[in-house]
């Protein structure tokens, strides 16, 4: 039936960004008209408070910490949140399985650690990279058609 897309939360103007803001949401809007929304924020989901710090992967990206070969760490005080982020990833993922027939896509916030679909920061510094966040990647995994926030046009043809 097709008819469910699943969307980062905050870029429904909903303030669950790490800094406490959100996206504008007019940009997507035209999203529901066509399909029913299915808003989910992977960190929220894995406990984290909002706002909350920063956080990077640390190594390679999000297929890298889903199999124990690198990590989640805040930037300032390198608190580990590995297991928030893996977790947030896998509670994401048993709601949009539970209705798995019916979903069209799942359209994630590029350069996220839990949601960049094709681009996350660098560990050391401020550039960005080629690479999945935790939850962008658990989807790919899972057989899921993943749309980053920045392939409009695509999104636009769905
Ligand atoms: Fe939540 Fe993903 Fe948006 Fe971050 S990018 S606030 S994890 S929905």
């Amino acid at each position: 039936m097709d008819k469910i897309i699943v969307i980062s939360m905050c870029l429904m103007g909903i303030k669950c960004r790490y800094d406490g803001r959100s996206i504008p949401w007019e940009e997507l809007k035209f999203l529901k008209g066509r399909f029913f929304i299915l808003p989910v924020c992977p960190e929220q989901l894995g406990g984290l408070p909002t706002p909350r710090p920063p956080a990077k992967i640390e190594r390679e990206d999000g297929f890298s910490v889903l199999e124990g070969k690198s990590r989640v760490l805040t930037i300032e005080e390198k608190d580990d949140v590995t297991e928030n982020f893996i977790r947030g990833a896998q509670e994401t993922l048993k709601i949009v399985n539970t209705f798995r027939e019916d979903i069209k896509a799942v359209i994630l916030k590029e350069k996220s650690p839990s949601c960049g679909v094709k681009t996350i920061y660098n560990f050391n510094s401020d550039s960005l990279k080629a690479g999945k966040g935790v939850a962008a990647a658990l989807f790919i995994k899972n057989g899921y058609r993943v749309l980053s926030s920045d392939e409009l046009e695509k999104i636009k043809k769905l």
